[in-house]
């Protein structure tokens, strides 16, 4: 070794130890101010509201929102463990009445997901403990009032599902030394590296204890939870009664999920090539001269959309998968499209969903590896207007945008017009026997419905909804309009 390279060696060394020893610095000035020196547990109440990710009634406009009043949540940072208690005052899915209901999210050691453990660490107390502890780095960014240490770190545990570790990053005030930001990343099948970013803004003491009496937080770049906080306690003396949930009514919970094993894929064939896919979300599968066409090709998660495209397979073997028909945009709907865009299957939607999905399967998915990621594979996609019509000459499938669906926009249906078929997501149900008759936004939809098909022309005797009646069954014309009293059956 030259007396050179030592001499930069030692420099390195040394610039890595100041580094080391300023995020020390930094991280303790604002443990101080923060009050987080004696901090083993906190609680905190207030107005919140929580945002529904990915349910959204249009693909580019924010998440829906939801009031959480009476929010309260307190952490156990030693455990470490949380639990947020909120009533929330909201209409079904279904779009029927409103009622009150209750929030809860328990945060147990043995619940290790980072979707639940962020919940601590993201605080600005629980960013400078897990700071001190995990080897923290620091530097600094912007000028005069702008001016902020930014703090990194990474947990010991979990990792992610790809055995990645995740990551923190905390924005502190160099003047105030108050934590205004905390960033991290979470893996999410249609987002891949998801981006959580929560800003904490005037700041209000409690006998020492900072704390921010604004919340603010993006997922993907969209509101996805605020809170106005009027107060807050450390290391409350009811701690213990704060994290520990109501027991479950006996003989309730704790038992084994109902119905045992979950369902396997499974097929019904309505017509000539032409499949009900079964076993989750329902897909529809059609035989063409030399591929196959699915509608709804990528619901719920991965395993479901691979499921989905071998039964396809299976059931009309030796031809390509080429087109799949995404009903709607919707999390639950096309959290499983890794699989379809793996496989090399055009993905047919709205120019609106597509520039969505453009956007979000083609952004990095580091912390979990799908299907994508593994392949390599760029989405493909084809739009639809009003109306496109999928044909070999002799197959006929006519994909139609519905109108005025105040469930989503951009909504496709795919209609056979030989058989008789309708495919459809989301605008009736068929509600459970015995429930009572469907009433408001609820009903509104089922009309909406009826509308578009009137208004196209459709002449058809099969439903297929992608949410399977329960018991599954096949759904007719008759059926539908059973919802709707004194509405005339068109012929
Ligand atoms: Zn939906």
């Amino acid at each position: 070794m030259t007396s050179k390279t030592f001499g930069a060696l030692a420099l390195m060394l040394f610039a890595a130890t100041a580094g080391a020893q300023d995020a020390k610095t930094v991280i303790g000035n604002s443990s101080r101010a923060m009050g987080v020196d004696n901090l083993a547990s906190v609680s905190y109440f207030g107005a919140a509201t929580a945002y529904n990710l990915g349910q959204n009634s249009n693909a580019n406009n924010p998440w829906p929102r939801q009031n959480q009043n009476d929010y309260v949540r307190a952490i156990d940072f030693a455990q470490p463990a949380s639990r947020a208690t909120a009533t929330t005052y909201a209409m079904t899915p279904q779009g029927n009445a409103a009622a009150i209901g209750q929030f809860q999210q328990n945060i147990t050691p043995a619940q290790a997901a980072w979707a639940q453990q962020l919940e601590i660490w993201i605080t600005p107390w629980g960013f400078l403990k897990g700071a001190a502890a995990n080897n923290a780095t620091s530097r600094t960014t912007g000028s005069g009032a702008n001016r902020q240490y930014v703090v990194t770190w990474s947990p010991a545990a979990p990792k992610s599902p790809g055995g990645q570790p995740y990551k923190l990053v905390g924005y502190i005030n160099t003047q105030t030394n108050l934590v205004d930001r905390v960033e991290t990343w979470l893996e999410h099948p249609i987002f891949g590296d998801m981006h959580v970013d929560t800003r904490y803004s005037g700041y209000r003491d409690s006998y020492g204890l900072k704390f921010p009496a604004e919340i603010r937080q993006t997922r993907a770049g969209w509101p996805s939870f605020d809170m106005f906080v009027q107060g807050a306690t450390a290391n409350p003396a009811n701690l213990q009664a704060l994290l520990t949930p109501p027991a479950a009514p006996a003989g309730g919970a704790g038992g084994p999920p109902p119905g045992g094993a979950p369902p396997q894929v499974g097929s019904e064939k309505l017509a000539e090539g032409v499949y009900r896919i079964t076993g989750g979300y329902v897909a529809l599968a059609v035989e063409f001269a030399d591929h196959i066409l699915l509608f709804e090709p990528g619901p719920q998660n991965e395993a479901r959309g691979m499921a989905i495209i071998a039964e396809a397979k299976r059931v009309i073997p030796n031809k390509p998968i080429r087109y799949g028909i995404v009903s709607h945009h919707h999390a639950d709907h096309t959290s499983g499209l890794a699989a379809p865009v793996a496989e090399g299957i055009t993905l047919v939607t709205t120019e609106a969903n597509k520039a969505y999905f453009q956007k979000w399967l083609t952004s990095p998915r580091t912390l979990a590896p799908d299907a994508i990621a593994k392949s390599g594979k760029k989405p493909a996609f084809e739009t639809v207007g009003d109306k496109r019509v999928f044909t070999d000459g002799n197959r006929v499938v006519e994909v139609h945008q519905m109108q005025g669906i105040a469930h989503a926009d951009g909504l496709l249906a795919a209609y056979l017009p030989k058989e008789g078929i309708v495919a459809y997501a989301d605008m009736f149900n068929m509600p459970a026997p015995n429930a009572p008759p469907p009433v408001g936004a609820g009903l509104f939809t089922h009309i909406a419905m009826a509308d578009n098909f009137e208004r196209l022309g459709f002449k058809y005797n099969t439903l297929v909804s992608v949410h399977a009646p329960n018991p599954d069954r096949p759904i007719t014309k008759a059926d539908f309009y059973a919802t709707m009293p004194g509405r005339p059956v068109p012929q």
